[in-house]
C-alpha cells in the first residue's frame, strides 16, 4: 500500500528537550532520579526510561531529600516547586518554553484582575500546572456550550491549552465574547502543534485512511486524529504498529501517517513499514 508521512509528524521541540535533558540528568546525577507523572505521553520512551533508572513517582514524598525530580514538559504549579526546595531535592524543570508561557500570561492575568478562563481539558496535567499558577482561581471550559452557560465576566482573560487545534479555540473563543465585557485573550497554542495540524489536514482528503499514531493520553495526539477527521472520516489512531488492523483499510490505495509530539521516529517508522507490507485495495483481516 501507499504510504504518504506527513511533513512534522513525531517528536517536537518540547518533547526532545525534554528527553535530552532526562538523559543528561541520568547521566550525570549521583544519587536517584525520578519522573514527576510520567515524562511523556508515549508508553514505548516512558518505558525506555524506565530500564534507565527514571522511576515515575506520583508525589514529592517518593523521594528521598538528596534526590533529584525531573518536572515534565507539561509543567507544574508554583507550590510544587516550593516544595521540592524544601524537601532539598534537586529540580530539572523540562517545562516546554510553550507551556511556561500560557503559565505567565495565565499569572499576570490574574495579578491585573481578569478572570481568567482558560481552555482545555481540566484533567490535562499541563492545565493543571496552568490553573495553579492562578492560585487556583482560573476556570477551565473546554466546548462552547460551556463558555455559553458562564455568568457574565466584566474583565475576562483568555489562555489556550498549547495542543488544542486554531480552530476549537476560535469556536470556544466567540462564544466567551458574548459573556464578556473587556476579554483579553493571549494566543497561548503551540506553533510546533499548529504546523502539524496543518500538515496532516492538508495530507488527509488526499488519502483514502489516515494513520495517527501516538500515546492513548496524548492530548496532541487526540486533537490531531480530530482535526484530520472533520476533512476524512476514515481516521485510525494507534500506540504502535501492532495495534494496525488490516481490515481498516479493504479498498485503500494510499494512507497517510502523522504522529502525535511525543512519538518517536521508531514507532513511526515500524507502522509505515506495517502499512507499506499491506496488498493495496484488498487489505484483509489478520
Ligand atoms: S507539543 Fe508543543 S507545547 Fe507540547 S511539548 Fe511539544 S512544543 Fe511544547
Amino acid at each position: 500500500m501507499e504510504v504518504v508521512v506527513a511533513d512534522n509528524a513525531g517528536f517536537c521541540f518540547g518533547v526532545k528537550r525534554a528527553i535530552k535533558m532526562a538523559t543528561d540528568t541520568l547521566d550525570e546525577a549521583q544519587g536517584p532520579v525520578k519522573s514527576l507523572g510520567q515524562l511523556i505521553h508515549n508508553p514505548q520512551v516512558v518505558n525506555l526510561f524506565h530500564r534507565r533508572g527514571l522511576e515515575v513517582v506520583s508525589d514529592l514524598t517518593e523521594l528521598a531529600p538528596d534526590g533529584t525530580v525531573v518536572i515534565r514538559s507539561h509543567g507544574v504549579g508554583p507550590e510544587v516547586h516550593e516544595q521540592a526546595t524544601s524537601r532539598g531535592l534537586k529540580v530539572v524543570d523540562t517545562t516546554c518554553p510553550f507551556v511556561t508561557k500560557a503559565q505567565q500570561y495565565a499569572a499576570k492575568l490574574i495579578a491585573e484582575n481578569y478572570k481568567v478562563v482558560m481552555i482545555g481539558d481540566a484533567h490535562h496535567p499541563e492545565v493543571i500546572g496552568v490553573v495553579a499558577h492562578t492560585q487556583g482561581k482560573a476556570i477551565v471550559i473546554d466546548t462552547v456550550e460551556e463558555a455559553e452557560k458562564l455568568k457574565f465576566i466584566p474583565r475576562m482573560g483568555v489562555v489556550f491549552q498549547t495542543t488544542h487545534s486554531i480552530g476549537h479555540v476560535q469556536e470556544v473563543v466567540g462564544a466567551l465574547l458574548k459573556r464578556g465585557k473587556e476579554v483579553r485573550v493571549f494566543n497561548t497554542l503551540c506553533g510546533a502543534t499548529t504546523s502539524m495540524q496543518k500538515t496532516a489536514v492538508e495530507l488527509a482528503p488526499s488519502v483514502d485512511a489516515m494513520v495517527i499514531i501516538g500515546g492513548r493520553q496524548s492530548a496532541n495526539t487526540a486533537q490531531l486524529a480530530e482535526v484530520c477527521r472533520k476533512v476524512n472520516p476514515r481516521v485510525h489512531q494507534v500506540e504502535s504498529s501492532e495495534e494496525i488492523d488490516p481490515s481498516w483499510f479493504t479498498g485503500v490505495r494510499r494512507v497517510g501517517v502523522s504522529a502525535g509530539a511525543s512519538t518517536p521516529d521508531e514507532v513511526i517508522a515500524e507502522v509505515v513499514a506495517r502499512l507499506t507490507d499491506l496488498e493495496p485495495g484488498q487489505a484483509r483481516s489478520a
